[in-house]
């Protein structure tokens, strides 16, 4: 672990720990050259996004990156899905924008998984428009939603999303998806000091009076402008202490090595909170995922350097042993680890809305 400029930050456990073979044969499950089995996918559908976050966007609307033909997403998530994929997280930009999003999720949901289970289904939302597609997308066979909120208290909430009257808009996108059923229902938190992070205590009620998990998220150096610096991140000692003074928390263990969050609920069993610390305490040694953008190339990082023309090879005429082969060399060069807060980290060429976070 080293200190930069305050923040702590370790170095991710795949740098220490990961061999460096190349071994997976192909057209078998993902794996990448680490080890690492890859069976998570996420999907940007669209590029665009009716919200202008001011920790994500610079305030320019419109898309930057083109999208694809439904079908075409769906040609080619079957081709992950033969690879041992076995869960799919539709995000974007804002995914409830996209149009045929319920006839992708009602065909994704006839999908079965190599061990012949149905694929476990989630998306990331703003929420905005969850109100009125929370029963159909639960319908079309969506398993569960993440919403992003970044603030319990309605004016800061409106001052983040630059959107009026987002707030009330949201927490009703909210209780419909519980209502409906897309439950365990999570919601993310993405803190900054000193724009947010007043709100950690009333999350932690939040999380308890509306039955969700709410999931502090450190701050990533992601956004479209240039906001990110150590001292910005509020790491996840930091959330645990402040929430612990005015409600005792108890961690929960684990449920699978790759998954992202530490969990905690209260001295009394009602609600959880998770912190994921992708900073402060890099997970990148247990990765499970792969990104596809809404442009069809793969990113094998958030941080990647490199994108993979997956989509430009499908146009080429690439057949489907063909692509999955394409796939496979593709992830088994995943990167170990990000670089975040290193001398050498380089931001990459997309930010978070234009990969699909
Ligand atoms: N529009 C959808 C939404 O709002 O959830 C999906 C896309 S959005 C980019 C996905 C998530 O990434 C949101 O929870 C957002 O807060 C988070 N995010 C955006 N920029 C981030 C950053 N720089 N670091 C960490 N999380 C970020």
């Amino acid at each position: 672990m080293f200190a930069q400029n305050g923040i702590a930050l370790k170095v991710p456990m795949a740098a220490a720990s990961l061999p460096a073979t190349r071994t997976a044969p192909l057209d078998s499950r993902l794996t990448d050259s680490y080890g690492r089995v890859i069976h998570d996918l996420r999907v940007s559908i669209t590029d665009r996004c009716n919200y202008k976050c001011v920790y994500c966007r610079t305030g320019e609307a419109g898309a930057q990156y083109p999208e694809l033909g439904i079908d075409e997403y769906l040609r080619l998530i079957k081709l992950f899905v033969d690879l041992g994929i076995t869960k799919v997280r539709l995000t974007g930009g804002e995914p409830l924008l996209r149009r045929g999003l319920l006839d992708l999720v009602r065909e994704l949901a006839g999908l079965r998984t190599l061990e012949g289970e149905k694929l476990e289904l989630a998306l990331t939302t703003n929420g905005h428009l969850l109100d009125s597609l929370a029963a159909p997308l639960k319908a079309a066979g969506l398993d569960r939603v993440t919403v992003s909120m970044d603030a319990v208290d309605a004016a800061t909430f409106e001052r983040i999303t630059r959107i009026e009257g987002s707030f009330r808009t949201v927490l009703g996108g909210v209780r419909a998806a519980r209502a409906a059923g897309l439950t365990p229902l999570k919601i993310n938190c993405v803190l900054l000091r000193g724009f947010n992070d007043d709100q950690i205590e009333g999350f932690a009620r939040f999380a308890r009076e509306e039955n969700v998990a709410v999931r502090f998220i450190e701050f990533m150096p992601l956004e479209e402008g240039r906001l990110w610096t150590p001292e910005i991140v509020v790491p996840l000692t930091e959330i645990v202490a402040r929430i612990g003074r005015v409600l005792p928390l108890v961690e929960l263990p684990r449920r699978e090595a790759s998954e992202t969050a530490r969990r905690y609920t209260f001295a009394d069993g009602v609600g959880e909170i998770g912190i994921i610390a992708p900073v402060s305490q890099a997970f990148c040694g247990a990765c499970s995922r792969v990104r596809l953008t809404s442009d069809g190339k793969i990113r094998t990082c958030l941080f990647s350097q490199v994108e993979h023309d997956l989509y430009g090879r499908l146009r080429g005429g690439a057949d489907d042993q063909e692509l999955r082969t394409y796939i496979h060399r593709t992830v088994q060069g995943k990167e170990a680890r990000h670089h975040i807060g290193e001398p050498e980290f380089l931001k990459p060429s997309r930010s978070m809305v234009h990969i699909g976070g």
